[in-house]
C-alpha cells in the first residue's frame, strides 16, 4: 500500500511525461512521402476497410510542419535525398519516422549507384517495416511499436540524432 491510499478521491497522480507521451502517441499526424508503390499500400492502411483512425493517426498531413510522424513508403534516389532531408528538417518537433518497406529500409533489389541504400543514412528511422510492399496491417503495426516507443520517452531529452545530409554516401 503506498501513497495513494491516503490521497483524498479524485485525486490522480502521474507525470509529465506520462501525460505527453499519452496524448503524442493518441494523436499522431502522419505525413508520407511516398515516391514508390508502396505509397498505394500506405493509401489502403488510410482508408475505412483497416482505419488507421484506430490509433489516432487518421489525420493525414502534406504540410511538415503541420505533422509529427513521417512515413516513408517507397525508392529513395539520391536526387531525393536532399528533399527527404529537408522536409524532415520542416516537420515540428518531436517527430517519428516510419519506414516502410524493403526499399526504404535497404535500397531492396535496387541494390545500385542510383538508391539510397536505406533512408537512415539521411534521417533517423524509428521503426521499420519489411515487406515488398509490406500489408497495411504491418503498417498498423509499425505505428503501435512506435505509440509503445514513444511512451518510454522523456520531455527533457531529444530523441533526434539526425545525420547531416552531406554525410549521405554516394
Ligand atoms: S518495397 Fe516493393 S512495393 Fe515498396 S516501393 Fe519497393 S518495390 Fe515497391
Amino acid at each position: 500500500m503506498g501513497i495513494e491510499a491516503n490521497l483524498p478521491e479524485g485525486v490522480l497522480l502521474t507525470t509529465v511525461d506520462t501525460i505527453l507521451n499519452w496524448g503524442r502517441e493518441n494523436s499522431l499526424f502522419p505525413i508520407p512521402y511516398a515516391t514508390a508503390c508502396c505509397g498505394i499500400e500506405f493509401m489502403s492502411t488510410v482508408s475505412s476497410a483497416y482505419d488507421i483512425g484506430r490509433f489516432g493517426a487518421e489525420a493525414v498531413r502534406f504540410s511538415p510542419r503541420q505533422a509529427d510522424m513521417m512515413i516513408v513508403a517507397g525508392t529513395v534516389n539520391y536526387k531525393q535525398a536532399v528533399i527527404l532531408k529537408r522536409i524532415y528538417d520542416q516537420m515540428a518537433e518531436p517527430k517519428w519516422v516510419i519506414s516502410m518497406g524493403v526499399c526504404a529500409c535497404s535500397g531492396g533489389f535496387y541494390d545500385n549507384y542510383a538508391v539510397v541504400q536505406g533512408i537512415d543514412e539521411i534521417i533517423p528511422v524509428d521503426v521499420y517495416i519489411g515487406g515488398c510492399p509490406p500489408r497495411p496491417e504491418a503498417v498498423l503495426d509499425a505505428v503501435m511499436k512506435l505509440q509503445g516507443k514513444i511512451e518510454t520517452e522523456s520531455a527533457k531529452t531529444s530523441h533526434l540524432d539526425t545525420v547531416p545530409v552531406d554525410t549521405v554516401k554516394r
